[in-house]
C-alpha cells in the first residue's frame, strides 16, 4: 500500500458508506482509483475519524503512542475480514481463530449512568486496552455477517473496475452496484457508448 500513499483523492472524509454493513464498510476502505489499489487508511488518525464515522467512538480518545497500534492492528482486522469474507463468499470457511483473538480482547462491562435530569442510561465501559476496544466492535459485526449474515446478499460491486463490498438490503436484493451515482453510471455510459458504435 506504500506506494499510493501520496494519492491525492483518497482523505477519510472521502470514504464511501456505501456497504450497508460495518463489516464490509470496513472492505471498503480500500478501494481501487484507476489500476492502482488505494488504502483509504494512511494513519492512525484516519482509522480514528473513520470509527467515528461509524458512531464507535463512545468513549473515544486514545494516546497518540496508541495511534500507529491503532494502524496497524485495524489493517490487520481489514485483511482478515477479506480473507474471511470472500472465501465465505467462494463456498469456504477459513480460519477463524484470528478474529477470536480480537473478539476476546474486547472487554467491556454494562455501565448505568445518569445525566443531569437524573436520567439512567445503560452504557458500556471500556475494560481492556484502548485499541481492542475500538476495534472490538468492528471485529464483532464481521463475526455477526459470517455467522448471520445471508451468504447471497453479500455482494461484491458488478463493475468489474471496483472493488467495494455492500450488504444488499433493498427489497427485491438486485442491487448491483456500491453507488448508482459512481458504478451504475459508469456502467451506463458503457453500455451506451457501445450501442452507438463510439469508443
Ligand atoms: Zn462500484
Amino acid at each position: 500500500m506504500e506506494k499510493t500513499e501520496t494519492s491525492t483523492s483518497n482523505n477519510p472524509g472521502e470514504i464511501p458508506m456505501v456497504g450497508d454493513h460495518l463489516a464490509l464498510d470496513l472492505l471498503n476502505t480500500e478501494m481501487r482509483v484507476g489500476n492502482e489499489s488505494v488504502d483509504l487508511w494512511r494513519s492512525g488518525e484516519d482509522v480514528h475519524a473513520w470509527l467515528e464515522r461509524c458512531g464507535l467512538l463512545a468513549s473515544a480518545s486514545i494516546a497518540a503512542a496508541e495511534k500507529q497500534t491503532l494502524l496497524r492492528q485495524a489493517r490487520e482486522l481489514r485483511a482478515l475480514a477479506r480473507q474471511l469474507i470472500e472465501q465465505w463468499k467462494n463456498g469456504q470457511m477459513g480460519d477463524v481463530q484470528p478474529l477470536n483473538k480480537f473478539l476476546d480482547a474486547y472487554l467491556s462491562a454494562p455501565q448505568v449512568t445518569s445525566d443531569d435530569t437524573g436520567k439512567l442510561s445503560l452504557t458500556r465501559v471500556a475494560k481492556a486496552d484502548p485499541v481492542a476496544n475500538l476495534l472490538g466492535p468492528v471485529a464483532e459485526a464481521v463475526a455477526q455477517l459470517l455467522t448471520d449474515g445471508e451468504l447471497e446478499l453479500v455482494k461484491k460491486c458488478a463493475h468489474p473496475e471496483c472493488i467495494l463490498w455492500f450488504y444488499d438490503r433493498t427489497k427485491s436484493h438486485k442491487r448491483r452496484w456500491c453507488s448508482m451515482a459512481s458504478c451504475g453510471n459508469r456502467h451506463k455510459a458503457a453500455q451506451f457508448r457501445k450501442k452507438v458504435g463510439t469508443t
